[in-house]
C-alpha cells in the first residue's frame, strides 16, 4: 500500500477528497499530510448546500490531526471556495474539521477527552500543545455546548456565589439542583447577575421553577422576587450557609474567650479552633479525647458550639410544625446565651425565618450538590495559575455544564 493510500485511510477521507502527498520528517518528529480533491468536483454552499462548481481555493492551511505513532500529524489542505448566487463567495465545509477550527475534528474529541481527565497544565502536555491552544479548544468545545443547549429551567434552582480570584472578586452560580449541573454563570454577585439568568426565560418557563435555594443575600433574594411569582415560598435560606454563619459566631465567641484566659495565663483554648468547627460526628477520633475534656471545661465556646449543633436537628424535621418549634426553642436558647455573636446570628435566622421555614415544603440545599461544591472548589485549586476569571468560568462550564462539547463526528 502505498503511503499516501494509507493516510487516506487513517485521516478517514472520502471522495472526493485524496492524500496526494506525505512527509515524514524524522528529527521534527512530525508528518505533514497533504488532501487534494479532483479537478472539476462541485460542492455546495454552507449556507444552503446548493452545489456549485469551484470558484477559487483558499490559501493552504494546516490542521494538527491525531499523532502518527507518536510523530506529530498535520493535515494540509486549500479548502474550496464557491460562488454562490445567493450567499456569494463561500468556503466550502471540509469534513474533516469544524470551521475556523486549527485542528481536525477527531484531534477535537481526543483534546475534550483528554482535558476532561486533567488539568490544563497537564492536558496540554499530554496533547502537546501550547497553554493557548488548550484553552482555545476548551473554549470552543464549551460555546459550542452553550449553543447546542436547549433553553429549560431547572425545577429545583440552587444560587451561590464563589470567590473568582483575590478579595472581593465573586462570580454568580446558577445550578440545576436536581441535575447537579451547573446552568448560568454571571461576574459578581449582584441582582443583576442574577437577573441575567432569570432574564433567558418567558413566564410560562419562569413558572416551572418550584423554588431556589441560596444564601441570606438581599440582592439574589430580590432578584427572585422580581422574576417569580409567590418568591417568598420559593425561596430556601440554604442550610450549609446558615450553618455557616453559627460556625463563625462560635468561632468569634472562642477567639474572644481565649485572649480573656490566656491574659490570666490560661491556655486552654489555645490551639484548638479547627476542633470547634467540626460538626460533632465529623470530629476526627486522635483530637476526642482533649475536645471532651474541653467541652467539659464550662467554657462559653462550648455553649456556643452546643447551640450551633442544635440548630443542625431543624432540618432533621419532616414538618414545618415541628420545625418551626424547634427553631422557636433554640432562638430562646441562643438569645439567652449571654454570648453575642449567637445572639446577632440567631437575629439574623429569625428576619430571614421564612426562608427558613420554606425547606419544610422544598427539601433543597446547595449542598444538595456537595458533589458540585467540591468540584468547584477543586477546579479552582488547580486554577491557582489560570491568568483570568474567564478560564475559571470556561472550566466551570466545561467540567460542570452537562454540556454536549464534542464536534460532529464526519
Ligand atoms: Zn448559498
Amino acid at each position: 500500500m502505498r503511503d499516501t493510500e494509507l493516510y487516506r485511510h487513517l485521516l478517514g477521507l472520502v471522495a472526493p477528497w485524496e492524500v496526494s502527498q506525505v512527509e515524514l520528517s524524522v528529527e521534527d518528529g512530525r508528518v505533514d499530510v497533504w488532501v487534494e480533491h479532483p479537478k472539476r468536483t462541485r460542492f455546495l454552499c454552507p449556507d444552503c448546500d446548493v452545489e456549485l462548481a469551484v470558484y477559487d481555493h483558499s490559501e493552504e492551511r494546516a490542521w494538527r490531526h491525531l499523532d502518527s505513532c507518536a510523530f506529530l500529524t498535520f493535515l494540509h489542505a486549500s479548502a474550496p471556495r464557491v460562488a454562490c448566487p445567493e450567499h456569494g463567495v463561500r468556503q466550502a465545509r471540509v469534513p474533516w474539521a469544524e470551521p475556523h477550527s486549527r485542528f481536525t475534528t477527531l484531534f477535537e474529541r481526543l483534546a475534550i477527552d483528554v482535558l476532561g481527565a486533567c488539568d490544563v497544565a497537564a492536558a496540554a502536555g499530554l496533547l502537546r500543545l501550547s497553554w493557548d491552544e488548550a484553552w482555545h479548544l476548551m473554549d470552543r468545545a464549551v460555546a459550542r455546548g452553550l449553543a447546542a443547549k436547549t433553553l429549560a429551567v431547572p425545577a429545583h434552582v440552587g444560587v451561590d456565589e464563589k470567590a473568582a480570584g483575590r478579595g472581593q472578586d465573586y462570580i454568580t452560580l446558577v445550578c440545576d439542583l436536581d441535575a447537579g449541573t451547573v446552568e448560568f454563570i454571571a461576574d459578581e454577585r449582584r441582582q443583576a447577575s442574577l437577573d441575567g439568568y432569570f432574564e433567558q426565560f418567558t413566564a410560562d418557563q419562569l413558572a416551572g421553577i418550584q423554588a431556589v435555594a441560596m444564601d441570606m443575600w438581599e440582592p439574589f433574594a430580590n432578584s427572585v422576587r422580581a422574576y417569580l411569582t409567590d418568591a417568598e415560598d420559593k425561596i430556601v435560606f440554604d442550610r450549609y450557609h446558615l450553618m455557616g454563619y453559627l460556625t463563625k459566631a462560635v468561632d468569634t465567641v472562642r477567639k474572644q474567650e481565649n485572649r480573656t484566659l490566656a491574659a490570666a495565663g490560661d491556655k486552654s483554648l489555645a490551639g484548638s479552633k479547627y476542633l470547634w468547627l467540626y460538626s460533632h460526628e465529623n470530629l476526627p477520633a486522635r483530637h476526642q479525647d482533649r475536645f471532651n475534656a474541653l467541652r467539659a471545661a464550662d467554657l462559653k465556646t462550648g455553649r456556643a458550639w452546643a447551640i450551633k449543633e442544635d440548630l443542625r436537628h431543624f432540618w432533621s424535621y419532616k414538618r414545618r410544625g415541628w420545625g418551626a418549634k424547634h427553631f422557636n426553642r433554640w432562638y430562646f436558647w441562643a438569645t439567652h446565651s449571654r454570648l453575642n455573636p449567637i445572639i446577632d446570628a440567631a437575629k439574623t435566622l429569625k428576619r430571614h425565618e421564612a426562608g427558613l421555614l420554606s425547606y419544610f415544603a422544598h427539601p433543597i440545599t446547595n449542598a444538595g450538590a456537595e458533589g458540585l461544591n467540591s468540584r468547584i472548589q477543586a477546579i479552582r485549586v488547580s486554577a491557582r495559575g489560570y491568568r483570568n476569571r474567564e478560564h475559571f468560568k470556561t472550566s466551570i462550564y466545561f467540567h460542570l455544564g452537562g454540556l454536549q462539547l464534542y464536534p460532529a463526528t464526519p
